[in-house]
């Protein structure tokens, strides 16, 4: 590829995704004297979901303008039981991915900064990188790429349909969210429906499944529609559907790129599908370093946090039948903080300790050694 038609760039970031846009946002913060170009071929509108965590009161505060709702309290539920957790430290909230994006994009400096393209023909020689996007020609050098990992197909994976709507009464109880309401068809795999109020009229709801088998789309409309006529809730205004498959395996080392960051680099939580928070601290941590020169992308998630989440997955796997139990039981043994702090992927050694000893033990001890010599 010949340079010199070449627009010339410090740093090129592919995909405008959660990572890519929240890096800019942040670069573009501090002010640093680096040319930054971010490849985005989606409008945030076209990208639209919803997004949760669990969120500081700090955190609260700076995604005020995207939050859709936040609750104090969540539960689980499964046919003979009812785990409600409350936090005084964190609160689990739900942002509009559009509303995020388009505040970060609106966040950036100059007219340059975010070009509506993919980029395609990435090549790296004598240090520097160059590519094409929307027929152009650059160079960058340094590129951080957030473009999707490739997963096998048939790897374990969470796939849902969700969706957005009004309600045609107002609903009663709208300050707790429905984190996992198991009370619905297992017979496909490991389902839940997943329900958030973002008001007495305003209601997210999806249907999630663990499995390495996509269903029809209709199968998790049937399902919602099921849940919602269990609730006597009636559907005024279907505001919106998302759908969404996040792989729960990680994808062969030799398929992540050079310059790897959030989902791309292995961030998201192999036994939940949860990854907003790891991206952000992933984030932070990247232009922190950036500031002082360091490029290098920190990890998104530790070596010890993947591997019991391994072990977890492995269970799933082997016990399908147990899986209900094995949600309902992380739910029983903390309360709502140290839970919060578990999904995030912070927990302590008494959290972890807490967990572990409320798990039928058998079945992990046997999974841990599959793991460790290979075979039972
Ligand atoms: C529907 C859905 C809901 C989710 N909900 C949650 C949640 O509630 N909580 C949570 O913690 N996690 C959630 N996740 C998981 C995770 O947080 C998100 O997937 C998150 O968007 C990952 O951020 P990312 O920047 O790594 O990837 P993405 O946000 O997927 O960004 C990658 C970007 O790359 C762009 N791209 C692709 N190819 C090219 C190319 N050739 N050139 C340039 N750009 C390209 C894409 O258009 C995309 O915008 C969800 C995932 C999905 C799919």
């Amino acid at each position: 590829m010949s340079n010199i038609t070449s627009i010339n760039l410090d740093i090129a970031i592919i995909g405008g995704g959660n990572a890519g846009i929240t890096l800019a946002s942040k670069l573009s913060a501090q002010k640093l004297p680096l040319k930054t170009l971010v490849f985005e071929p989606k409008t945030p509108q076209q990208r639209d979901c919803c997004w949760s965590l669990w969120a500081t009161p700090d955190q609260c505060e700076s995604l005020k303008p995207s939050m859709l709702g936040k609750w104090a309290q969540w539960r689980l539920i499964d046919d003979v039981s009812e785990v409600v957790l409350k936090s005084d430290e964190y609160q689990y909230t739900s942002l509009s991915a559009a509303s995020y994006l388009q505040h970060c994009e609106d966040s950036l400096e100059g007219t340059d900064s975010i070009k509506r393209s993919t980029v395609e023909q990435l090549a790296k020689e004598a240090g520097i990188t160059s590519f094409k996007a929307d027929g152009q020609k650059y160079t960058a050098k340094t590129v951080f790429d957030s473009r999707p990992p490739v997963t096998a197909s048939n790897s374990l994976c969470q796939h849902f349909m969700g969706w957005e709507i009004r309600t045609k009464a107002p609903m009663t109880e709208t300050d707790i969210a429905t984190l996992m309401d198991f009370r619905v068809d297992q017979s496909k795999g490991l389902h839940f429906i997943y329900a958030l109020p973002f008001s007495s009229n305003h209601l997210f709801l999806e249907s999630t499944m663990i499995s390495r088998t996509l269903e029809d789309k209709q199968w998790y409309r049937d399902a919602m529609h099921q849940w919602l006529q269990r609730h006597n809730i009636e559907i005024d205004v279907l505001l919106r559907e998302e759908v969404g498959v996040i792989a729960m395996e990680e994808p062969p080392e030799t398929s992540i790129p050079l310059g790897a960051i959030g989902a791309a680099s292995g961030a998201v939580r192999l036994s939940s599908g949860y990854a907003f928070s790891a991206i952000q601290t992933q984030m932070t941590r990247l232009a922190n370093g950036i500031s002082v020169g360091n490029y290098s992308v920190p990890k998104p998630t530790s070596g010890y946090l993947d591997a019991m989440d391994r072990v977890f997955n492995g269970v799933l796997l082997a016990k399908p039948d147990l899986a209900v139990d094995i949600f309902m039981r992380t739910g029983r043994a903390l309360n709502g903080d140290q839970f919060a702090r578990f999904m995030l992927g912070t927990a302590g050694i008494i959290e972890w300790a807490k967990v572990i000893f409320a798990m039928p033990k058998r079945v992990f001890i046997r999974q841990l050694w599959r793991q460790v010599v290979g075979h039972d």
